[in-house]
């Protein structure tokens, strides 16, 4: 439940991800999570904030929420703001689709022209996926 309006702060840094950003004591919180802290108490290892109204730069304690970076990201998803940097008006390949097609390149051995054709996309970029070039971040979670 989200209760009240969203809070947001105008004076503070953001981050390259586009979260506020404050020092307190020897580091440098989001602040998110220092107003977390500041209201229930310690966040467990492993847990990250959650935004219930889906403003990340939203400071409002009630909207924010512990969950896990997995749950985080599947929720993220399902809200839409999951950016997979396959946006630059390319054709647009899921995670699962680069993961499946390297899959197919380097275990099955499928020519890069077979693929290109199957993903609707040039032998050129085909070529730059399965070695990497692009879609970097796919694959990169361990
Ligand atoms: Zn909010």
């Amino acid at each position: 439940m989200i209760q009240g309006e969203c809070v947001y702060t105008t004076d503070v840094c953001l981050d390259k991800d586009g979260y506020p950003r404050v020092k307190h004591g020897a580091r440098t919180w989001r602040l998110n999570r220092l107003i977390f802290t500041f209201v229930n108490g310690k966040i467990p290892e492993g847990k990250v904030i959650g935004h219930s109204c889906n403003n990340k730069g939203c400071i409002n304690p009630s909207h924010l929420y512990l969950t896990t970076p997995a749950q985080n990201s599947t929720q993220a998803k399902l809200d839409g703001l999951y950016k997979t940097g396959i946006e630059n008006g390319r054709a647009k390949l899921s995670e699962e689709d680069v993961k499946e097609l390297r899959r197919l390149y380097y275990e099955e051995t499928v020519s890069q022209d077979k693929l290109a054709k199957k993903y609707k996309l040039s032998q050129s970029t085909v070529s730059a996926i399965v070695r990497n070039e692009t879609y970097k971040h796919i694959g990169d979670e361990r």
